[in-house]
């Protein structure tokens, strides 16, 4: 037996006081019969936006989507909707519609307000979308319950219909089966393939915004293999598609997988929930194809593709509209994923590396290595990598510019009894290559006897 919260009680039971039909729909209802957690409820009722809006103080018109929102209060407060400052989600209440005309595949040309809710489960995308509760009975005219217990990801309607109407609707089922570890039924699969193409009348935004949703997902590894499976991953990531076509398996070398195969299991086993980070992981090695090279002896080799791939990134970060800050975030993990875990390394050559990638953004890099390792087979983690992480943490403690120095330029000028002048930036620097090299603390007495000193050589 499933309920709905109180706040959902409350916004149905003010239509219907009213004299209208309400219900919940869409996903918090799919969620609630699965069990899992919802947030912004979505309603459908036979009430016009103005009737909708004249019942809720405080709520407003969304009139792209001719839906009209209001503001919630935070989860477990069960006093009514209103419109209180400290307000937390927002529900969606929206007419009973009948869409017709997509010329765009995207936008319905027009919006067709709708009699019935049965008229309006019809226009929904999936029949596990298309069920209505009004917290007494459900209303499920298109098998949507069958299918959650089936697992089934299925288009209300017939498939390649619904799909050249909306071609947006190809990712948002494959979301769905990421998401909740679903199948694609098999019309719904052939519908998707025969319409693949049409992606390319869907903008970057939309389809960024979707992918990231699947690159976040449960089920996200399995879920790139399904786009690439329907011909929708040629229109995403095109250059990840040919990627499977590259071997990497020759003598002396430990891949096991072709480059496309190692890239979705790096992403699987990479433990960020960043979407940006997810994508760097999944896009890392992709400067391979073009910079593969075998030998007589069947040996594979890759050089700098690393600065291929960060090329690579960047044209990605452009086409799926990126903002300049992810995208320098996707370029930087790309071009310096290839970084050395090796134990003898110098503390400059870390340091070196801390200043390249940029120390926030640290974690990200470890967590692409920790799915590159993963998804290139190795079972455990490395001791390496873990001493390489905590020597990361030791050589932070020490300064990294001369602006790091626990004594300044005024220092240098009292002490030697001078005006400002090159002579300060060279007692410094000198000060910081000593503490760079670990043979001075950065300790404010120790730099300032080492000044002294270094004032009694220079006067001899
Ligand atoms: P989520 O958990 O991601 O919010 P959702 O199912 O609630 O999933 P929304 O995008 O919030 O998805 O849409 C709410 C409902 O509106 C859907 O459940 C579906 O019934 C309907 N819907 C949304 N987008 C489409 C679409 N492109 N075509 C048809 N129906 C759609
Ligand atoms: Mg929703």
């Amino acid at each position: 037996m499933i309920s709905l919260p109180q706040s959902a009680v409350t916004v149905i039971d003010i239509l219907k006081k009213a004299g209208f039909e309400a219900y919940a729909v869409g996903g918090s209802v799919r969620d609630l019969l699965l069990g899992m957690e919802t947030k912004g409820w979505d309603f459908t009722t036979n009430a016009t936006p103005e009737e909708i809006l004249a019942l809720f103080p405080d709520s407003f018109y969304d009139n792209l989507f001719g839906t009209v929102g209001i503001k919630i209060r935070k989860q477990g407060d069960t006093t009514a909707p209103n419109g209180n400052e400290e307000l937390e989600d927002i529900y969606e209440i929206t007419t009973y519609r009948s869409e017709e005309g997509y010329e765009d595949h995207r936008h319905p040309d027009k919006i067709s307000w709708g009699k019935t809710l049965t008229e309006d489960l019809a226009r929904r995308d999936f029949t596990i979308n298309a069920i209505a509760f009004d917290g007494k009975s459900l209303i499920d005219p298109y098998g949507g319950q069958k299918d959650l217990n089936e697992k089934r990801i299925r288009t209300v309607g017939i498939a390649s219909e619904r799909f050249a109407e909306d071609a947006l609707r190809m990712l948002r089922a494959v979301r769905f089966a990421a998401r909740l570890g679903f199948t694609i039924e098999d019309e719904t699969a052939k519908a998707i393939s025969s319409h693949a193409s049409s992606l390319t009348q869907i903008s970057a935004e939309r389809i960024r915004d979707e992918f990231f949703k699947i690159l976040t997902a449960t089920h996200a590894a399995d879920a790139i293999l399904v786009l690439k499976n329907l011909g929708l991953l040629l229109y995403i990531l095109p250059e990840l598609e040919s990627s499977f076509a590259t071997p990497q398996k020759s003598p002396k070398r430990h891949h096991i997988y072709d480059v496309g195969t190692h890239s979705v299991m790096a992403m699987k086993f990479c433990p960020s929930t960043d979407p940006v980070v997810r994508l760097a992981t999944l896009i890392h090695d992709l400067g391979k194809p073009k910079t593969f090279r075998q030998d007589k002896t069947g040996l594979i080799t890759f050089y700098n593709h690393e600065v291929a791939g960060a090329h690579i990134a960047k044209d990605i970060g452009r086409r799926l509209r990126l903002s300049k800050k992810q995208s320098d975030l996707l370029y930087t993990l790309v071009r310096w994923h290839q970084f050395s875990v090796d134990e003898r390394q110098t503390d400059s050559a870390l340091r070196r590396f801390i200043r390249r990638v940029g120390k926030e953004n640290l974690p990200h890099i470890l967590a692409l290595r920790i799915g590159d390792r993963l998804g290139g087979g190795a079972t455990e983690t490395s001791w390496r990598l873990e001493l390489y992480k905590k020597r990361l943490e030791e050589v932070q403690l020490q300064p990294f510019a001369v602006s790091d120095l626990h004594v300044n330029g005024h220092d240098v000028m009292k002490l030697y009894d001078t005006k400002p002048g090159p002579i300060i930036g060279k007692v410094l620097d000198a000060l910081f290559a000593e503490v760079e090299a670990g043979t001075l603390q950065n300790d404010r007495d120790a730099l300032l006897k080492r000044m002294e000193e270094l004032k009694n050589l220079a006067a001899h």
